[in-house]
Formats: C-alpha cells, sequence, structure tokens
C-alpha cells in the first residue's frame, strides 16, 4: 500500500487567557505527531476530549497550519493555506463532523446543499450537477424522496447521510471524519458506519477516523493511534493494539470496553485528574495517572518505540522491558 497522507513531527499550539482577565498562556494541543494514512485504508486516531484528536485532522487537512513539522499529501507538501493549488487539493480532502446540523444551512434543501460543491468549485457541467447530487443522495441511502426536504425535517442520522453525500460529492480521496457518529443513537451508529465502510470500498476512500469509542473503532479501522494530551502513546495495527495494549493509557481505555467472557472486575480505572491541555504535566504526561510511573517519567518525554509486529510505544516501563511486549 502507498501512503496517501503523512504528518511528521507536527506541533500546533493555542494562546488562551487564563482566568476572566488573566494573562495569556500558550498551550499545546498538538506535540510531535507523525501518522500515516494508507491509500484505501482508515487510521483511526483515538483519545479523551482534549487530546489533540481535533486539531490533528484540521492540521491534516491545512485548515490550519502548524507550529512545526510538515503535513504531505500524496507526496507532495500541502501548499501555502488559501492558495490556488491549496484550494485544488482541498477539493480532495474532505471533512465530516460530529454534528451534521451545525455543517449545513438550515435554510436550504438538501439537494441544494449537495450540489452547493459542485457549484462552488465549478466542478462537471451545470446541466448535469443536480443528477449528480441526487446519484450521491442514493449513494449515501438518503434517497431522492428528502432532496427537497430542509435540514430540519430530517432525523439525526439522516442529517448525517446529506452531509457525507456533500462531502462525498466532491469524490475525494481522503475524508477525515471527526467523530461522526457520536451524537448518534447507538442503533443509527452501526448504520451510519457500514455506511463509510460500504463507500470507502465502493469509492477507494482512505480515512482518518477520529473517535474516542473503540467499539466503532475496532469494526472500521485497519490501524490506530492513540493519543494522550496532544502526543501519539501507542500505534499500530487495530486488532494488535486492541487485543494487546502495551501503554498503561492504552490498557486504561481498552479494559472499560466491556467484552462478553471478561469478568468486568478487570477494569483499569485511572486515578487523579482528567487530562487538561492547558495544565500539561511534565515528562510523561500520563504519569499522575498511571499505575506504573517510576521517577524518570516525571521528567523524560518517552519517545515512540517500535515493536516486533511493526507497532510502537511512547513509555519508559515498557521500553525498558520490564513489562511483556
Ligand atoms: Fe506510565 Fe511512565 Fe510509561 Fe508514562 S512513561 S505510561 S508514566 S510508565
Ligand atoms: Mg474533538
Amino acid at each position: 500500500t502507498s501512503t496517501i497522507l503523512e504528518l511528521r513531527g507536527i506541533s500546533r499550539s493555542y494562546a488562551i487567557r487564563q482566568g476572566l482577565l488573566g494573562r495569556k498562556v500558550r498551550f499545546r494541543a498538538v506535540d510531535d505527531v507523525s501518522l500515516n494514512v494508507e491509500e484505501g485504508r482508515t487510521l483511526a486516531l483515538v483519545g479523551e476530549s482534549g487530546s489533540g484528536k481535533s486539531t490533528t485532522g484540521r492540521v491534516a487537512l491545512g485548515l490550519e497550519p502548524p507550529d512545526d513539522g510538515t503535513v504531505r499529501f500524496r507526496g507532495a507538501a500541502l501548499p501555502e493555506i488559501d492558495s490556488p493549488a491549496w484550494r485544488r487539493i482541498r477539493t480532495q480532502m474532505q471533512m465530516i463532523f460530529q454534528d451534521p446540523l451545525a455543517a449545513l444551512d438550515r435554510r436550504l434543501t438538501i439537494l441544494e446543499q449537495v450540489r452547493e460543491p459542485l457549484d462552488i468549485h465549478d466542478i462537471g457541467p451545470t446541466g448535469e450537477r443536480e443528477a449528480v447530487a441526487l446519484e450521491m443522495l442514493n449513494a449515501v441511502g438518503l434517497g431522492t424522496g428528502h432532496a427537497t426536504n430542509l435540514p430540519g425535517q430530517l432525523s439525526g442520522g439522516q442529517r448525517q447521510r446529506a452531509v457525507l453525500a456533500r462531502a462525498l460529492v466532491m469524490r475525494p480521496a481522503l475524508l477525515v471524519c471527526d467523530e461522526p457518529v457520536s451524537a448518534l443513537d447507538v442503533s443509527i451508529q452501526a448504520q451510519v458506519v457500514n455506511l463509510l465502510m460500504d463507500i470507502q470500498d465502493r469509492m477507494g476512500l482512505s480515512l482518518l477516523f477520529i473517535s474516542h469509542d473503540l467499539k466503532v473503532v475496532r469494526q472500521i479501522s485497519q490501524r490506530i493511534a492513540v493519543m494522550y494530551l496532544g502526543r501519539i502513546v501507542e500505534l499500530g495495527e487495530t486488532q494488535a493494539v486492541l487485543s494487546n495494549p502495551l501503554h498503561p493509557y492504552t490498557k486504561a481505555l481498552v479494559s472499560a470496553v466491556p467484552v462478553p467472557g471478561r469478568p468486568t472486575h478487570a477494569r483499569i480505572v485511572l486515578e487523579g485528574e482528567p487530562p487538561n491541555p492547558a495544565a500539561r504535566p511534565s515528562g510523561c504526561a500520563f504519569h499522575p495517572r498511571c499505575p506504573l510511573a517510576r521517577s524518570e517519567c516525571a521528567s523524560d518525554i518517552p519517545q515512540l518505540t517500535v515493536r516486533r509486529d511493526g507497532g510502537a510505544v511512547a513509555c519508559h516501563v515498557v521500553a525498558s522491558g520490564k513489562v511483556c511486549a
């Protein structure tokens, strides 16, 4: 397989005000992240809120510039944001978000909104655009019956299908999905995930799939990258990482997902404060909550170390061989 999207050493920080009139402080949302998305395959980016997943997704699409590092799409560095070359590439990279209503215009019909990107980017003959948009509505299982509806007349699942049709009408090569099913009922989630996988097959799409839900990730992805406070802590084949997690944080995440036949007391409950990107602990940022932490963990940032199976883990204790890889 070849790589469609490559991130190398990406960092991105934001300035926030602490307190109501407080001074501005910068915090790092993403810190030295490197990853690859392979053509036609799915990489899942997993972590709690505040782990930097969404920022990584936006930087990957060139919606935000990184402070450091490079993004390559099919081997070429992303052009400067808003340049004509960037706009051309952007049509091949689309993004869908958690809240479909926010992505849709309440005053336009579904058909108008699915057609709109073709008009904006002047793609295909004008007279054929409506047919292309209708075809895409069919492809996402919405059917043409909803074409003249407004977003407010659709259910949450139908709206997300409409958003998907709007993204796919551009015939993108890469789709970044940021928690695309998290706001939907569990029964609808499975339908939308199956639809995404089906469309991926038919269109040869590559996916960067951002989610905190390991059940969904297990179903849709071949590879997984686990983030904690802006850094990737574990990376590898989804099957290997979920069945044999090595990083203490991944172990805790995986243990929280109920598995038939595994006793619930096997769940690892994390102590300490939930991660706050504005107050990133020194060294391994996970150390205040880590059951294995030792002194060097508070001072030295562990680097990703490649395992025998091609995965990688960023942990001093795992690297020292004190837990079995
Ligand atoms: Fe825990 Fe230390 Fe490994 Fe971080 S580096 S996960 S604190 S053992
Ligand atoms: Mg997010």
